[in-house]
């Protein structure tokens, strides 16, 4: 899918990206403000294509053409993904990989969008040296930095792009999305479409049988913590870092895999070309982290969604604004024995937590201390 037309949940941005190029007043940057995976690859897809394709028109490509499907595909020369090769964006790669690759010609194409994934965790001096390519642009590049949290960004880098905010699904294109991976049951589309809490990878995740098991264990925890005490915090930790890790082994198959053809192509490791080796090594590592990383913030995603619904409750919110359409019961039993101080204090703790992973805090530490404030905090007598 390569077309605005195609873009779903973000009808706001599509009308800006759409109407900018077929006044052909494209800006060469843009800022894409908002929450991580809810249509930056595809809002970018479909600029790449409506700026590339032969037989674009309206500022849309056309879809279908060659051109179109390999831009869909990421696999053109126009588009790239530039994404933290750490925890963050460091100097040296904006140096060395980012501006080479800005200022080189395109082989094929007319405009290449240059994509920063998580261009907020760009440190100071990796702005410092970006800016210098934002205030000369190259020609016939075009800069898409997608950023959750614009404030961490320099005043300097916002002011020379034009910005652009994406935002959660509504409900319904929550629904649509559901219907579309197969899930036919209404009862069913209706929980998993509240439970993705406006993500629609979290909703592709949440169909997995396994992973909606496990939504059902985490939405227990508070639960077990009010039986079993904050004694309970370590080995809790420990089983969810587990389920973590278990989320990863399939990528992790998939990429000792193709580190063996690779080997088998080049004749034994040592028939690479220099320095390819490691850097594929490293982004199989990269991808495997953020594998980890997005289990863990199921489990944060539920806690919190579970502890959003008891606040809720507590209001008097009635099931048609519950998240967990599905555990009404457990909520209704939680919300007797819990008040809405100490349930804002352990939401902080939950956003605590997930600022921790962000900042590449050890899973397991990290999430034993969330357990031990939320068992201390909510079921502790005072
Ligand atoms: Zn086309």
């Amino acid at each position: 899918m390569s077309r605005f037309g195609d873009v779903r949940g973000q009808p706001a941005a599509v009308e800006v990206l759409r109407s900018a190029v077929a006044a052909d007043e494209v800006a060469h940057a843009w800022l894409v403000v908002g929450p991580p995976g809810v249509g930056q690859v595809e809002l970018a897809r479909a600029l790449t294509a409506a700026l590339n394709c032969p037989d674009a028109a309206q500022g849309e490509g056309c879809g279908v053409c060659p051109t179109c499907e390999r831009i869909a595909r990421g696999r053109h020369p126009a588009c790239a993904d530039l994404e933290p090769e750490g925890a963050n964006h460091l100097v040296d790669a904006v140096r060395e990989r980012w501006i080479p690759q800005a200022t080189r010609g395109l082989a094929e194409g007319r405009r290449r969008v240059l994509r920063v994934v998580a261009a907020d965790r760009m440190n100071e001096s990796a702005q410092n040296a970006f800016l210098k390519v934002l205030e000369e642009p190259p020609p016939s590049t075009l800069w898409l930095l997608e950023a959750d949290d614009a404030a961490a960004l320099l005043d300097t880098v916002v002011s020379r792009c034009r910005r652009v905010d994406v935002l959660p699904w509504d409900q319904a294109s929550m629904r649509a999305e559901a219907r579309d991976l197969g899930v036919e049951d209404p009862d069913h589309i209706e929980v998993v479409a509240r439970a993705a809490l406006g993500s629609p990878q979290r909703l592709r995740a949440l169909i997995a049988p396994d992973v909606e098991a496990a939504r059902r264990t985490h939405l227990a925890l508070l639960d077990r913590l009010a039986e079993g005490g904050p004694g309970l915090a370590l080995p809790v930790a420990k089983e969810l870092t587990t389920w973590a890790k278990s989320r990863v082994a399939p990528v992790a198959e998939d990429n000792a895999a193709e580190l063996t053809r690779l080997d088998e192509e080049f004749g034994g490791d040592r028939g690479w070309p220099a320095g390819l080796r490691t850097a594929v090594k490293k982004r199989h590592e990269r991808r495997e982290r953020q594998e980890e990383r997005a289990a863990l913030d199921h489990v944060l995603d539920d806690l919190s969604s579970y502890l959003r619904d008891l606040v809720v409750v507590q209001a008097g919110g009635g099931s048609d604004v519950l998240v967990n359409l599905d555990h009404e019961l457990e909520l209704a039993r939680d919300v007797r024995r819990l008040d809405t101080g100490q349930l804002l204090e352990a939401l902080d703790a939950v956003a605590h937590c997930r600022q921790a992973l962000e900042r590449n805090g050890n899973p397991q530490l990290q999430l034993e201390r969330l357990l031990l404030v939320l068992a201390v905090s909510l079921f502790a007598r005072r």
